[in-house]
């Protein structure tokens, strides 16, 4: 079904216009000067819409005068209000910013009390003609839905449903979804399942596409081409972000390459296949390393992924260990096969506490050995304990130079200095599984 058109700003998503590319600034948002200056960057580097956290009502002024400032200097790309836990600074923030994203779960533990705040906001969003995006992540639902069905992707839809109900029952046409997940196969499940349901009640809402916690480097390109090509391929998506732990104008290029590919303007550099029962011989082209794992994660993630092959075997220009590096990412990113430790790392945004980029390269180098373990590295204790669903170990930052070491959802060394934390985490993992 194409979905329906939901205008954010002066641009539209869905209703089968260009699939629109976002990624989200990861400065604080209270410090002006700084996120202005990342949203010009985003600009230059051609991204179709701009998100900015939100905490508190001091980012609400702090967005203001961004989106003043942005106006002032030509720059019209809509700006985005990413909301958590507060209703207060949803309603608040609605006049200023072009869309807003909220878990409308979070807004309160009581759900009659969410659904309350919901409603006000929906009305809020009606006066001033602003969208909404219900964005709903495998690991922050809400207590009400997973005792009903679980940690699903089946939930995921379901609570989706819930809230897309709410927004029909109350005449609110201007809702985008997200359903993210770290996990390749959880986050296109979902999706899945969420398009089924919402055809058979006759719903055309636009997804916004991505896989959440993806990490950095060539593993986290490698996922995010996974889930969102498997998706894009079967007509689910309009708009996406590919959410890396690295600068956020580094997601853009990538975003854009998915976009282009999947609205036909752009094919693979694949030249030959050779197909051998449930196994494959691909043979490429590429001009450049990148090229060629964008391409073949496109060519064989969603064939992997829904396990109709078993195999593929890859012949670059780039030399045989790079073949070999290269599928060994894609078995691992389509959960296939575990060559080396999953990593979950949030992308960072105006909530982090730390350098992110630096814990994670820290934990990435310390912790190669643990083959099939899944770390999760994030950036603050609001949302990424919430977030980290799958993870064996959790290493988050606090802020003031301290972490908490996760044990799955559980605290079990908090307020740590950062310059010890990761022998800490390896003393607990080694005890654990001694
Ligand atoms: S978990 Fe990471 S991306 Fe999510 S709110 Fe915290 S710092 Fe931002």
């Amino acid at each position: 079904m194409m979905s329906r058109e939901v205008k954010v700003g002066n641009t539209i998503i869905g209703g089968g216009n260009p699939i629109a590319v976002q990624t989200m600034c990861d400065t604080h948002t209270a410090d002006v000067e700084a996120t202005l200056a990342q949203c010009r960057e985003m600009a230059q580097a051609g991204v179709d819409i701009i998100r900015v956290t939100v905490p508190g009502m001091p980012e609400v002024q702090a967005v203001r005068r961004i989106k003043e400032e942005l106006l002032r200097d030509g720059i019209t790309i809509p700006l985005v209000a990413d909301i958590h836990f507060s209703s207060e600074t949803a309603l608040a923030v609605v006049p200023y910013v072009d869309k807003i994203r909220i878990n409308p779960g979070n807004f309160h533990p009581d759900h009659d009390k969410a659904r309350e705040r919901f409603k006000e906001l929906i009305e809020k969003c009606k006066v001033f003609g602003k969208p909404i995006r219900i964005g709903l992540n495998h690991g922050s639902l809400g207590r009400f839905i997973t005792e009903k069905y679980g940690n699903t992707p089946q939930a995921m839809a379901m609570a989706a449903i819930e809230w897309l109900d709410m927004c029909v029952e109350n005449a609110f046409p201007s809702v985008v979804l997200s359903l993210k997940a770290s996990n390749t196969i959880v986050m296109t499940e979902a999706y899945r399942i969420l398009a089924e349901k919402m055809a058979e009640k006759g719903y055309d809402f636009p997804f916004h596409l991505g896989v959440t916690e993806a990490g950095n480097g060539d593993s986290g390109r490698i996922k995010s081409c996974v889930g969102i090509s498997t998706l894009l391929s079967e007509g689910i998506g309009d708009t996406l972000r590919v959410s890396l732990t690295e600068d956020p104008v580094n997601e853009i290029s990538i975003g854009k390459y998915l976009a282009s590919r999947y609205s036909g303007e752009l094919k693979s550099t694949m030249k030959r296949i050779r197909i051998t029962g449930r196994e494959v011989e691909a043979f490429y082209d590429s001009p450049d390393k990148e090229r060629l794992l964008l391409d073949f994660s496109c060519d064989f993630g969603k064939r992997l992924l829904d396990k109709e092959i078993d195999s593929v075997r890859l012949h670059s220009p780039f030399g045989e260990n790079y073949d070999s590096y290269l599928e060994d990412e894609l078995m691992q990113a389509c959960r296939r096969r575990f060559y080396k430790p999953e990593y979950i790392a949030c992308p960072g945004c105006g909530r982090t506490m730390y350098d992110l980029h630096k814990a994670l390269e820290t934990v990435k180098k310390r912790t190669s050995h643990l083959k099939g373990m899944v770390i999760a590295v994030m950036g603050c204790v609001v949302n990424g304990p919430g977030e980290m669903a799958d993870a064996d170990w959790g290493y988050v930052g606090e802020g003031g130079g301290k972490v908490t070491i996760y044990r799955k959802s559980k605290p079990l060394l908090r307020h740590i200095p950062e310059e010890e934390a990761i022998d800490r985490l390896l003393e607990l993992i080694e005890k654990s599984e001694a």
